[in-house]
C-alpha cells in the first residue's frame, strides 16, 4: 500500500501550518502536499496549550486556536486543507524515514513517498524518569505538549480545585502553568534547581520580580533542589513529592516541565545533526537537499549571531523557518539565507514580557522594577545583543526589537542605563 505526493509535511505543529499557507500563497495543484501527524487534529498554535486552554472560564478549544490565530494570518481549520487540496493524514506516526529512497513508512503500514521533505517533528517532553525518578505516569501527574496532555491537564486541576500541586522546573512550562494552576484556584509550590525561576534567560534582576509577583498570588518557592521520588496511594495516585533535600511535600497533583528534546530519531544516521537537532543551511536545508527541517527539531545559523547555528524552542522560530523553507523549495533562485532575529515571549497573570536577540554580555537594566515598567540590554562588545521589556508597547516592542536587529553601538553604560527605553527610541 502506498501513496505518492510531490511535498510531504512529517508534523502537524505549528511549523506544518505556517509552511502549508506558504504553499498555497505560493500556488500548489491540489494533492501535491501532504501532511502527515501523530497528532488527531489539523496544525494549532501550540502556545495557546499553556495559556487560553487553561482559563477556569471561557477557555480556549478548537477550532479557535488552529494556526494562525494570534498572527494576523487566515485560520486553516480543517475545511481550508480541504478547500486547497492539502491531505491531512491524521492520528498517524511514522515509524521509519529512507531518505535514499525518499519514503516513510507509517505506524498503519502504508509507505507515502516525497520529492521534497520538510521534517517537523517538532520535540518531546523529557520524562522524569530520564533522571532515574519512577511514576511519573501516575494519574495526576501532567507534562504538557500535545492538545492531549492540555485536556488531561484541565481534567486533572478540575478535579483538584482548593487544593496543592507542585510544580517541578523553573522554566517556561513551570512558569506559565504555575499561573494557570493560581487561576484556577490550586495552590502551588513551586520547585526547581536554579537560584532563580528562568534561569537560562532571566538575570537575578528580573527573576526578582516574577517571583515577588508569583509570591503575592500565594505561590510557594522551593529553590535548588529537585525531585527525587513520589509517594503514591494505593491506586494511581501521587500523594506526595520527596526532594532531594529531603522535604517531602503533600499533592493533589503534579505538573512537570523539566525540558525537551528534539524528535530527530527517525533520521539519526541519515542527516547531519548539531545542537540537539537536525542540522540545515540558511534555507532550511539539511544534509540531503531533498530534506528540510524547520522548527523545534531544525539547527540553523544565525546570521546576526555570525552564522552561529542554534536550536531555538520558540513558536516565531517555527513559523519564519518554516514559510522560509517552503520559499527555498518554490523560489530557489529568489530565496538567500534565512535572517532571523531570535524571539521570545510569555504571558502570565497580567503580565506579558518580549525578548529579542541573545542573552550575552554585559546587563544593563532599565526602568522601574517595583512599578512593573522595566526591561534590560545585553551589550557585548560595545554593541546590543539582546534586549526583554516587561509590558511594553508595540512601538515599544518594535524599538528594542530594531536596536538589536542593527546591534547599536553603546558608548557609555551609564548613560544607557539611564535612557533605558529612550535609547532605543534612538537608535
Ligand atoms: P510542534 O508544534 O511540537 O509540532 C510537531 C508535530 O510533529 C506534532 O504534531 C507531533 O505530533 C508531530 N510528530 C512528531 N513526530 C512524529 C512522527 N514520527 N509521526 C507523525 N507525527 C509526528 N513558544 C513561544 O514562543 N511562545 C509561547 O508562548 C509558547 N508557548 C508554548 C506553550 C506550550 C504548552 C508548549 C508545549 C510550547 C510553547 N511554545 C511557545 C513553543 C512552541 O509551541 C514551539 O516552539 C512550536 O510548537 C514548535 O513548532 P514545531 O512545528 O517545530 O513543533
Ligand atoms: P525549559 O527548558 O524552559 O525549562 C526546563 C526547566 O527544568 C529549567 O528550569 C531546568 O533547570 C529544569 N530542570 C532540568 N532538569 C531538571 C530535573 N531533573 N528536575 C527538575 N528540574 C529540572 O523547558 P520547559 O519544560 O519549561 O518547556 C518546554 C518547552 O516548551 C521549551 O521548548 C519551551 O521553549 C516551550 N515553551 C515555551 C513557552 C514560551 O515561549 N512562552 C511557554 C511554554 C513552553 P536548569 O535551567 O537549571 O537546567
Amino acid at each position: 500500500m502506498g501513496r505518492a505526493f510531490v511535498y510531504v509535511i512529517l508534523g502537524g505543529g505549528v511549523a506544518a501550518g505556517y509552511a502549508a499557507l506558504e504553499f498555497v500563497r505560493r500556488g500548489i495543484s491540489h494533492g501535491e502536499l501532504c501532511i502527515i501527524s501523530e497528532e488527531s487534529v489539523a496544525p494549532y498554535e501550540r502556545p495557546a496549550l499553556s495559556k487560553g486552554f487553561l482559563l477556569p472560564e471561557d477557555p480556549a478549544r478548537l477550532p479557535s486556536f488552529h494556526t494562525c490565530v494570534g498572527a494576523n494570518e487566515e485560520m486553516l481549520t480543517p475545511k481550508w486543507y480541504r478547500e486547497n487540496g492539502i491531505e491531512l493524514v491524521l492520528g498517524t506516526k511514522v515509524k521509519s524515514a529512507d531518505v535514499t529512497r525518499k519514503t516513510l513508512l507509517t505506524a498503519t503500514g502504508e509507505t507515502i513517498s516525497y520529492k521534497i521533505l520538510i521534517i517537523a517533528t517538532g520535540a518531546r517532553a523529557i520524562k522524569l524518569e530520564e533522571f532515574e525518578v519512577r511514576g511519573s505516569d501516575a494519574e495526576n501527574v501532567c507534562y504538557l505538549r500535545n492538545l492531549a496532555d492540555a485536556s488531561r491537564l484541565v481534567d486533572v486541576m478540575r478535579s483538584c480545585t482548593g487544593g496543592n500541586a507542585v510544580v517541578v522546573g523553573g522554566g517556561y512550562i513551570g512558569m506559565e502553568c504555575t499561573a494557570a494552576l493560581v487561576k484556577n484556584q490550586i495552590k502551588v509550590t513551586w520547585v526547581f534547581p536554579g537560584k532563580h525561576c528562568m534561569g537560562r534567560l532571566f538575570t537575578p534582576k528580573i527573576a526578582l520580580f516574577y517571583e515577588d509577583y508569583y509570591k503575592s498570588m500565594g505561590v510557594n518557592f522551593i529553590k535548588g533542589t529537585v525531585l527525587t521520588s513520589f509517594e503514591n496511594d494505593s491506586g494511581r495516585k501521587v500523594t506526595a513529592v520527596v526532594l532531594k533535600d529531603g522535604r517531602r511535600l503533600p499533592a493533589d497533583m503534579v505538573v512537570v516541565g523539566i525540558g525537551i528534546r528534539a524528535n530527530t530519531g527517525l533520521f539519526e544516521g541519515q542527516l547531519n545533526m548539531d545542537k540537539g537537532g537536525i542540522k540545515v543551511n540558511g534555507r532550511m536545508q539539511t544534509s540531503n537537499s531533498s530534506v528540510y527541517a524547520v522548527g523545534d527539531v531544525a539547527a540553523f545559523p544565525i546570521k546576526l549571531f555570525g552564522n552561529d547555528v542554534r536550536r531555538l524552542e520558540h513558536v516565531d522560530s517555527a513559523r519564519k523557518t518554516a514559510r522560509h523553507a517552503v520559499a527555498a523549495i518554490m523560489a530557489p533562485r529568489k530565496t538567500g539565507d534565512l535572517d532571523y532575529l531570535p524571539f521570545f515571549y510569555s504571558r502570565v497573570f497580567t503580565l506579558s514580557w518580549q525578548f529579542y536577540g541573545d542573552n550575552v554580555g554585559e546587563v544593563v537594566h532599565f526602568g522601574d522594577l517595583s512599578s512593573g515598567r522595566f526591561g534590560a540590554y545585553w551589550v557585548d562588545q560595545g554593541r546590543i545583543m539582546g534586549a526583554f521589556l516587561e509590558s511594553g508597547s508595540r512601538k515599544e516592542y518594535e524599538a528594542i526589537a530594531k536596536a538589536v536587529k542593527l546591534k547599536a553601538t553603546v558608548e557609555d553604560m551609564a548613560k544607557l542605563e539611564r535612557e533605558g527605553l529612550e535609547f532605543a527610541f534612538q537608535v
